[in-house]
């Protein structure tokens, strides 16, 4: 990675020192600062307002951001960005409230919103597309235990993924693993023109007919050429990991909001600087 790609602690106090500063941001990101009056918009002294210069209208750039009605300061929830954008593997409210010093409320409240912020794009992959399904969530570990087991298969969400290789994820919690959802997934998240690569689970015969696809053969041979899904299975396994580390218990509700953040790490995944940018510009538009 070239050192201009990189976004530092250092890069982030001296972009956002102050909470002026993250407020001009703010404004200038969603709104201009010439008036359709002719007028030019410009800070309410000590107030979060910026008014016009000529017809006197009046603007809080917060409004309807993840930011409103927040008594956290704005430089802390930059940071709290800042760290989500750099932390691959997720990171708990407990680690967020050690590192801004907050409580452990407000950092729950904050992941929660940036979390919430964050949706898939809907662009169809193309290229080589590996695709996937797999069980996650649940509160137990599945083990020896045939009730436990049940249990924690019961407690677990079906997931399917798709990633083009060099390119993109798309991580969709999805009611069952049958044909016809299969079916829909595909539809939805992948390019008719694409190369499609899947294990060789019979559902697919009969779900991806209208793809160029080709199978892994899990019994015989674990790699034959490029014709593997290793993409996607490091994915799940990142996923399982992190999922784990950073909470005991996901559930099937909050599993997307999960999914829709690791796919933001995955697919902003070459630049720790682009990624911040993309992060900041999500969550200022996000609808709250
Ligand atoms: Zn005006």
């Amino acid at each position: 990675m070239a050192k201009a790609d990189k976004y530092t602690i250092k890069d982030l106090q001296k972009q956002f020192p102050t909470d002026d500063v993250v407020l001009d941001f703010i404004f200038e990101n969603l709104h201009s600062r010439d008036c359709s009056c002719g007028g030019t918009y410009s800070r309410v002294k000590g107030r979060k307002q910026y008014q016009c210069s000529k017809c006197r209208y009046q603007i809080a750039p917060t409004a309807g951001t993840i930011f409103h009605k927040s008594d956290t300061p704005l430089t802390d929830w930059f940071y709290a960005l800042f760290i989500f954008s750099n932390a691959k593997s997720g990171i708990s409210a407990k680690e967020l409230e050690r590192q801004l010093g907050v409580t452990y409320k407000c950092a729950w409240r904050i992941l929660k919103q940036i979390r919430r912020a964050l949706t898939q794009d809907n662009d169809k992959l193309d290229g080589t597309v590996e695709m996937d399904t797999a069980y996650l969530g649940g509160r137990f570990k599945s083990g020896k235990d045939n009730k436990r087991q049940k249990e924690a298969i019961a407690a677990k969400s079906v997931v399917m993924g798709a990633v083009s290789r060099g390119g993109e994820v798309r991580l969709k919690v999805v009611p069952d693993a049958s044909a016809t959802t299969i079916n829909a997934f595909l539809e939805q998240n992948v390019a008719k023109t694409a190369r499609l690569l899947t294990d060789d689970a019979l559902t697919y015969k009969h779900s991806a007919s209208a793809y160029a696809r080709e199978a892994v053969n899990h019994k015989k041979e674990y790699v034959n050429g490029d014709v593997h899904i290793n993409g996607i299975e490091t994915l799940w396994g990142h996923i399982k990991r992190s999922l784990a580390g950073i909470q005991k218990v996901v559930s099937k509700k909050e599993l997307q909001a999960y999914l829709d953040v690791f796919a933001f790490h995955y697919n902003n995944r070459h630049n720790d600087s682009h990624r911040f940018g993309v992060l900041l510009g999500t969550v200022l538009r996000a609808s709250v």
